[in-house]
């Protein structure tokens, strides 16, 4: 099933096109919390997933509607940005690392200043809680050019610099971040789709220099555009959510009954 059927039917409540959005896209979202919410356990992490799909569904699906629905990447960013402000109740400020200054917009934008894209994205990555492995798979990087983009790190966050796991070492400090950047957009900021664009080589060299140019100075956009990659690399790493997760995630939700039962009443009356 495509997916804009998926969504489509997933609107309608059907069950069907509900087993096919909670096995794709569970999975890139329990991967999400645990670098953002890395005090969940799996557990934990399940029932804020649960949580998020069952508000999606909520007064007629009316969340559900209103994510981007042209593209699927596009649509599981927004998804991303709804699941962690749902599960940002779990987040304590009192357990966030105090071995490093916690980031803060400020901060953060003044390590970026002057940084070209692609260090802004790598330093921006290890921030939110990547492993040097993972934040290389996600920008597609090689080693060195990840050290280069590491190198402002130097100073004050060797903390986060050479940690082989996933998962933001202030989670609270960095969802205030992340609240102040998707706040901040102005009319300047390209449209998500642009990046989209840019990222499957689909622009000319003029529009990719233009939003470039705008991103290194923008924390809303390059925000997006980091949520982006992340997003592209999970959906083509995670395999599926396997069945009995889906149903049990599935119980909660308003998805209408399989035509099962009716099949097989008539089965019974005609044979
Ligand atoms: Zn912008």
């Amino acid at each position: 099933m495509t997916f804009h059927k998926t969504l489509a039917g997933c609107e309608e409540g059907s069950r069907a096109a509900w087993q096919g959005f909670v096995a794709s896209y569970t999975p890139t979202l329990l991967r999400l919390l645990s670098v953002y919410a890395p005090a969940c356990n799996e557990e934990r992490q399940k029932q804020v997933c649960q949580e998020s799909l069952r508000l999606l569904c909520a007064d007629n699906f009316r969340r559900l509607r209103t994510l981007d629905h042209q593209s699927e990447r596009e649509c599981i960013v927004h998804l991303r940005a709804f699941l962690l402000e749902t599960g940002a109740n779990q987040l304590d400020p009192a357990a966030d690392n105090r071995n490093a200054p916690e980031p803060t917009p400020d901060t953060v934008k003044d390590l970026l200043k002057g940084l070209p894209l692609i260090h802004q994205l790598v330093l921006f990555l290890k921030l939110a809680g990547y492993s040097d492995g993972t934040l290389e798979g996600i920008l597609r990087i090689t080693p060195t050019v990840a050290q280069s983009g590491l190198q402002r790190l130097q100073q004050k966050y060797t903390v986060i610099l050479k940690r082989e796991r996933d998962g933001g070492l202030w989670p609270a400090a960095w969802m205030n971040l992340l609240r102040h950047a998707w706040a901040g957009g102005s009319d300047a900021c390209p449209h998500l789709r642009q990046f989209t664009r840019i990222l499957d080589g689909q622009t000319g060299w003029n529009e990719k220099e233009s939003a470039e140019k705008h991103t290194v100075g923008c924390l809303h956009c390059l925000e997006r555009w980091a949520a982006l990659r992340e997003v592209t690399h999970w959906l083509g790493v995670m395999p599926p959510l396997p069945a009995d997760h889906v149903d049990v995630l599935l119980s909660d939700l308003p998805v209408k009954a399989e035509p099962r039962a009716r099949t097989s009443l008539l089965k019974w009356m005609f044979g």
